[in-house]
């Protein structure tokens, strides 16, 4: 296992997966799903601090993309949809993995993960695998109580479908000019071979993409620009850029349609992996769909006779692995006053909880009172502030540390008579007395 390294005041500290994990289940961002009843394979679920984060990271990229926009519509289709969505797109026929199992103790795996391809790496036996075969990453169902050809369908193993087949609807209701994008933010379910590196590689999932349609003749400018866009994002989401690195996806690696991918890879604790992909997808999708549904894709300049498929630049990111990224980032290690401490350095936009308030102490019910003053009249401008009052103030710093709040906030006798309070930056952990007006 690789080791991400964080250096903090000189000190080299490293995160890694265990740690990450383990703080994830800990402080209630992450537990493994179906936990109680021995878990689900590739499944999380998301507690009340993850929830926060998820959403966070959803919202800045909807507001970047979607709000602060006025070329990008959002869309919200259908989980399920017509199987003839997955034949035209190439889906039911290709979207497989090379499956290989060992003889010898039957366990399977995706080869081309494997690290050395000729030794099984559950039971060490070498030379046991068969033939690779090609095993399809789509859920498969029916829907309807009748199971026959007709009625299959597949729980989608991607977001972009869902924006393709509603490219002619928003250009018939909002008749945009081009270049213009739809964005979606939803599930996505692949069966994955080997569900591995905790939220990294799930069966189920969350995706956030665009498709920019553009005319063909700009999609080198077109792609430039989302190579900018991608990096503001990653940004705000503040992933230190020597993190991140573009990889040029050769011609033999990439999907038949694609005439340019980058795969944008992060130093994440299991090593250099994908965080998310770029790719000029060309008119492949929307020519799939105009040649299966035999309806018209294309498009019209306006006050023009010239119609053409436009072409599409796809940003795809994956919030989960978003969410790890900015997990990792955050995961520091210092001293504090001699003792050891681990604090999430998140941005404070993307903290779960923005402000904790505490009494000073929770037994003076003058103080409790007025902390509870506080507490209401932030959290009605904030929302995610957390009332505190467990333990001593040290133990409160340290789990508020722990799950990335950027203030604490401590309301002692003093306040009572000049409406101030002791603000507690995460990062210095330096105090400073604020009027409550202020904050
Ligand atoms: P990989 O090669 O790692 O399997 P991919 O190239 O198949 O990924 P895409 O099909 O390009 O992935 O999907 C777009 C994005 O969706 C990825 O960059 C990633 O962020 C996310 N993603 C894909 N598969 C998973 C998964 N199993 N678990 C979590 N996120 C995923």
């Amino acid at each position: 296992m690789g080791y991400g390294i964080i250096i903090q005041i000189g000190i080299i500290m490293s995160v890694n997966l265990e740690k990450l994990t383990s703080l994830a289940k800990r402080r209630g961002f992450i537990y493994p799903g179906s936990d109680v009843y021995g878990g689900l394979s590739g499944t999380w679920d998301y507690g009340p601090l993850g929830i926060g984060l998820k959403r966070n990271i959803m919202n800045l990229w909807w507001k970047m993309f979607v709000d602060e926009r006025d070329d990008i519509y959002g869309v919200d289709a259908a989980i399920l949809m017509n199987q003839k969505v997955w034949q035209a797109s190439g889906h039911v026929d290709t979207f497989t993995d090379p499956l290989v199992e060992c003889a010898n103790c039957k366990g399977r795996f995706r080869e081309d993960k494997l690290d050395n391809p000729n030794k099984c790496p559950n039971c060490g036996k070498e030379n046991s695998f068969g033939e690779a075969r090609a095993f399809n990453m789509m859920f498969k169902t029916n829907v309807g109580p009748i199971s026959d050809e007709n009625s299959i369908s597949y729980l989608r193993p991607e977001t972009a479908q869902g924006i393709f087949t509603n490219f002619k609807n928003v250009v018939d209701t909002f008749y945009p000019d081009l270049p213009f994008g739809i964005a979606q933010q939803g599930k996505a379910f692949r069966n994955e071979i080997s569900p591995r590196d905790f939220v990294f590689r799930s069966r189920e999932f969350e995706q956030m993409e665009i498709e920019y349609f553009i005319h063909p003749d700009n999609w080198k400018d077109s792609f430039e620009h989302w190579i900018g866009e991608c990096k503001r994002f990653f940004d705000e989401l503040g992933l230190p850029s020597e993190m991140i690195h573009e990889l040029e996806v050769m011609e033999d690696d990439r999907a038949h349609y694609s005439k340019r991918t980058i795969d944008f890879e992060f130093d994440f604790p299991i090593g250099r992996e994908e965080l998310m992909g770029l790719a000029y997808r060309t008119d492949f999708d929307l020519g799939n769909i105009q040649r299966v549904s035999k309806k018209s894709m294309e498009y019209r300049v306006k006050g023009t006779n010239e119609t053409f498929i436009p072409h599409v630049i796809e940003p795809s990111f994956g919030v989960e692995r978003a969410l790890m990224a900015v997990l990792s980032a955050a995961y520091t290690e210092d001293e504090v006053n001699g003792e050891q401490r681990v604090y999430l350095k998140l941005p404070a936009h993307l903290a779960p909880i923005k402000y904790a308030v505490s009494p000073l102490l929770k037994n003076k019910p003058e103080l409790v009172e007025k902390a509870r003053e506080v507490y209401q009249l932030l959290k009605q401008k904030y929302g995610n502030v957390m009332w505190d009052d467990n333990g001593n103030i040290g133990k409160r710093y340290r789990r508020q540390d722990e799950i990335g709040t950027p203030y604490c906030i401590v309301v002692d006798f003093e306040t009572l008579d000049d409406d101030m309070v002791t603000v507690r930056d995460r990062n210095t952990t330096e105090q400073q007395r604020l009027p409550i007006v202020n904050i």
